[in-house]
């Protein structure tokens, strides 16, 4: 890890605290475990996963790398924190799939295998790094001509803040307080903005909305208010 490296050590320090529940679905993890299914057919129907050398940049312990794995990819895994990738290395064990789990940043792994990989996923980690326009140009550089991208984070408006802290964390409780800054939170067109200027092309996008009363969650393309998704290609020649 380079001295400069685009991390923030508060933000690892908080998934280490927590990573021994990472496989709980009825811990903090829940929300993940409920919006899994969802994202990993999103991500296959657009782009089939089998047979693919996919990566999941910031894969904690391994959720989404494990349901890609599980449908027929080669995955890495990378992430900066010891403790989720301890933990996911252990859980490949008990689930018979293999994914190759290094710690690393998306920087200094461009650095190493520059246009490998036919799809790049980076879910939910981009409002937790300090320049995350630069883990989408890592992203862009590790992806392969004509590969797909993957990235989800949260909208930044009163209702994301209403929505995604004060009801997720104070209110259902459903993370812990202090989970994510609002600060922090991403535009569609900041992240669209950051695409393009990676050399990518935003192709889609779709909302991931939570139904309090139901409790549940549902891809919803009309409503990228709180959780969204977009999708992107590197185009096979460039630009
Ligand atoms: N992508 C997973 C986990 C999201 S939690 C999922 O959606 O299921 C965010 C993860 O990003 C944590 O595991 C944290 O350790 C990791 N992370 C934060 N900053 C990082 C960085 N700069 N490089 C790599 N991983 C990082």
């Amino acid at each position: 890890m380079t001295a400069q490296a685009n991390v923030d050590p508060q933000e690892i320090a908080k998934f280490e605290a927590l990573a021994s529940r990472w496989w709980d679905r009825n811990s903090e993890f829940r929300p993940l475990h409920e919006i899994n299914p969802l994202r990993a057919n999103w991500i296959d129907e657009h782009s089939p996963v089998a047979d693919s050398q996919l990566l999941d940049v910031g894969c904690g312990g391994g959720l989404l790398a494990e349901a890609m794995a599980q449908r027929g990819a080669s995955v890495t895994g990378i992430d900066m924190g010891e403790a989720p990738l301890a933990v996911a290395r252990i859980h490949q064990l008990e689930s018979g799939v293999e994914v190759d789990y290094r710690q690393s940043t998306a920087e200094d792994l461009a650095a190493e295998l520059p246009g490998h990989f036919d799809i790049v996923c980076c879910l939910e980690m981009l409002e937790h790094v300090p320049d995350p326009a630069a883990v989408v140009a890592a992203c862009a550089e590790l992806a392969r001509p004509g590969a797909s991208l993957y990235f989800s984070t949260i909208n930044r408006n009163p209702k994301a803040f209403a929505f995604a802290i004060v009801g997720a964390e104070y209110i259902l409780k459903l993370l812990p307080a202090g989970t994510h800054e609002y600060r922090k939170f991403i535009k569609p067109s900041e992240l669209a903005a950051w695409l393009r200027a990676a050399g990518l092309e935003l192709t889609g996008m779709t909302g991931l909305t939570y139904n309090p009363i139901t409790r549940r969650y549902r891809l919803n393309p009309r409503d990228v208010d709180v959780n969204y998704m977009v999708r992107a290609i590197k185009p096979e020649q460039a630009a």
